[in-house]
């Protein structure tokens, strides 16, 4: 009878899963981690790619801008490099000193009896040691990382299946210059492409494949078997709840108390998850029985 009633009073939709971004969703953004992988990033850029640093906050800005994340940016226009050894730079050197446990957090997730899954850019490295500092390894059943959705590593050409938008042209001349020593990688001008529009000059794409894209949410989804009409997704990236509205899923902007376009919901902090959706706790006691009873799998390399 409660069961009934309960019915009739909410037209909410029912979740049941709740998708996590990680740095600064589960964490504040003042933790400094995120200050500090800006700068490491524009140092990889110096140091290993010999960019300028006259240039670094212009092709930065257009990287990050254009292709997601600025990794995916600089494979894109024709820098070739480890992805292991990239992320062990950029966050190598991270204050994860500043990630302190979060028992209020690690509680109000543990409450839950919806399934919760992680799905961030960041390498397995990054997301198990800020899930570690946090004290929130074992609330989550499974984590979509970079390596995820990027499983061929070191710049091997690859038939993967289906539609991603995979191994373009950036790849293909990568490919080549791999095998000619001598010969400096062919650098798409990027910084000219937006300063003097020329039809004939197309952005080049990216292998990688990472949020905000549309193709990467689509494919994050299918491999944790997400129906994105039943699921919140928690993120402090403006673009990526976006991009996460245009796929279908219920979106909750955190960090910020506005709400931007594509959001359903905005929390100053996780930490008010259950001031401002309460009903994930009511709609779900009528549920646990068989979300407990029906074991599910999340395909991950990380918990693997
Ligand atoms: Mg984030």
């Amino acid at each position: 009878m409660e069961y009934e009633n309960r019915y009739l009073h909410t037209q909410r939709p029912k979740f049941d899963c709740l998708l996590f971004d990680l740095d600064d969703t589960l964490y504040p953004l003042s933790s400094g981690l995120a200050a500090a992988c800006g700068q490491n990033i524009k140092d990889y850029m110096v140091e290993h790619l010999g960019i300028e640093k006259s240039k670094l906050i212009e092709l930065g800005d257009l990287l990050y801008k254009n292709y997601g994340t600025t990794m995916a940016g600089l494979r894109a226009i024709g820098y070739d490099f480890d992805y292991d050894e990239y992320h062990s730079y950029v966050h190598g050197r991270l204050p994860y000193e500043n990630l302190k446990p979060d028992p209020v957090l690690r509680n109000l997730l543990l409450s839950l009896p919806i399934r919760k899954v992680i799905f961030t850019n960041a390498d397995k490295v990054h997301a198990l040691k800020v899930l570690n500092k946090l004290g929130l390894e074992d609330c989550f059943e499974g984590i979509i990382c970079f390596e995820t959705l990027n499983p061929i590593h070191k710049s091997t050409a690859s038939d993967d299946e289906d539609d991603m938008e995979f191994l373009g042209r950036a790849s293909e001349i990568n490919a080549t210059t791999k095998t000619n020593d001598n010969k400096a990688p062919e650098i798409f001008d990027i910084i000219g492409h937006f300063a003097q529009p020329n039809p004939s000059s197309v952005l080049p794409k990216t292998p990688i494949v990472c949020k905000p894209s549309e193709a990467a949410i689509e494919r994050a989804l299918k491999i944790a078997n997400i129906d994105p009409q039943r699921t919140l997704f928690f993120e402090d990236s403006a673009r990526n709840i976006l991009a996460g509205k245009r796929v279908g899923l219920h979106t909750v902007l955190i960090g910020k108390s506005q709400r931007v376009k594509g959001a359903d919901y905005a929390l100053e902090s996780i930490h008010n998850l259950r001031e401002a959706l309460p009903e994930l706790w009511e709609a779900d006691i009528k549920s646990e029985v068989g979300y407990n009873a029906g074991k599910v799998t999340v395909e991950t390399p990380v918990t693997a």
